[in-house]
């Protein structure tokens, strides 16, 4: 395998066309920086799609999975294993949640959330209470399901007959919102902070009503935190820093911090409606991916990670003020904590790639969110020396892209 020579050609002649990746090819990373197979350093303001929380090859992550890796790595659902209720024990202490159900991503966290919802309406009150309720530019994965429960219909469409009762509304419209609900309703699912959409914020009171109407109609509200949760904004779930709880709550990017694993957490009273049979993965909650999260988990939930990122926050601010004092190409940057979009002002509208594409050439990874936003979503950890180095990449990259 070794002396096979791997290029970026490679990829159009073995891989499905559905991604369209950079022309360099990263082959090691540590802490915030990665390098490529020609020995160039990059800066990592992306975390992979805000997922590395804890940046590239952490030795607590890198120990937990080196240990685990020598004990026992599959067991299948038959059986339950060690680092699984350990970690779904941390998972219920620290959040409002009393049950854990853990599988490989988001999308699948999501979809385990949804059916759960759909069969809870389904045993309390009846087949009529199956409306599903979302927001336009949500995401919530690529399952059939959870793309059609995503706000962005060109993401579902051309692949046939799709799910239905799913309905969409505009994200912090309240009177869009209370036209569409009734006892019809099954679940509203939101994102506490829509990440793929724009990293949009929602008002404090818009979030308020939306829990007192699923109250009002006994829907359940789902929250997903895929993107915002473990420490994304600077509290171990965003729910809690909006005085609103979810029934049902779903995890995965950060939990893993690049392990593959998700979760659902949910109520004991609403956790019943998946009883044995209802639901399932071989993979979900096997050893490996529970270790790794479970060293995550503990390193993130501790005030000097969590109070960190808050201040890492205000770098990046300040920072970025700084570029668009010079440059006036961003109309405001927005998010929290490490989950942060600068928005492109009407002279850059669409070129959030630009900036992108910009920024890698000056050897800094940074993301896009939808076409107007650039987005940042570091390693929680990140040094200030890493964060003032890739600011000023990120200056060059912003003065090639003004400069045109
Ligand atoms: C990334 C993301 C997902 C999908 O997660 P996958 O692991 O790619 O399936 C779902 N919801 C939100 C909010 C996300 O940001």
């Amino acid at each position: 395998m070794s002396e096979m020579s791997v290029t970026r050609e490679l990829f159009d002649q073995v891989m499905v066309p559905n991604y369209a990746p950079a022309s360099m090819i990263p082959v090691r990373g540590l802490g915030a920086r990665v390098w490529d197979q020609e020995h160039r350093e990059y800066i990592d303001f992306a975390g992979g799609i805000a997922v590395s929380c804890l940046g590239h090859c952490h030795p607590v992550l890198v120990g937990a999975l080196r240990e685990q890796s020598e004990k026992l790595w599959h067991v299948s659902n038959v059986l339950t294993n060690e680092p699984a209720l350990r970690l779904a024990s941390k998972m219920v202490a620290a959040t409002f949640a009393d049950k854990a159900y853990f599988c490989n991503s988001g999308a699948e966290a999501n979809e385990a959330a949804f059916k759960l919802a759909r069969r809870y309406a389904l045993e309390h009150f009846g087949e009529h209470k199956s409306q599903i309720i979302a927001f336009n530019q949500g995401f919530h994965g690529r399952t059939f399901f959870t793309v059609t429960v995503g706000g962005q219909a060109v993401y579902s469409d051309g692949f046939g007959p799709k799910p239905s009762a799913i309905d969409h509304v505009d994200y912090n419209d309240l009177s869009a919102l209370e036209a569409i609900m009734s006892d019809n309703t099954c679940a509203v699912v939101m994102e506490p902070l829509q990440g793929e959409g724009g990293i949009i914020s929602p008002d404090v009171e818009y979030i308020k009503a939306v829990r007192a109407l699923c109250d009002k109609y006994n829907a359940l509200l789902i929250f997903d935190e895929v993107q915002t949760g473990v420490g994304r904004t600077g509290a171990l779930y965003a729910y809690m820093e909006l005085g609103v709880a979810p029934d049902i709550l779903t995890s995965a990017k950060s939990l893993g911090g690049g392990f593959p694993i998700g979760a659902m957490l949910t109520t004991s009273a609403i956790a019943a409606s998946l009883k044995p049979g209802t639901h399932g993965s071989t993979y979900g909650g096997n050893p490996l991916a529970c270790a790794v999260a479970e060293a995550a988990f503990d390193t993130v939930n501790t005030s000097a990670v969590l109070n960190g990122v808050k201040e890492r926050e205000a770098w990046y601010r300040e920072g970025l003020a700084a570029i668009n004092d010079k440059y006036q190409c961003f109309s405001e940057v927005r998010g929290k904590g490490l989950l942060l979009g600068a928005v492109l002002n009407k002279q850059y509208q669409g070129q959030a790639k630009a900036f992108l594409d910009a920024a890698l050439e000056e050897q800094l990874m940074v993301l896009v969110a939808g076409a107007n936003v650039v987005r940042f979503a570091p390693s929680l950890v990140i040094s200030q020396e890493d964060v003032t180095e890739g600011l000023a990449r990120f200056e060059r990259a912003v003065a090639k892209v003004v400069q045109g």
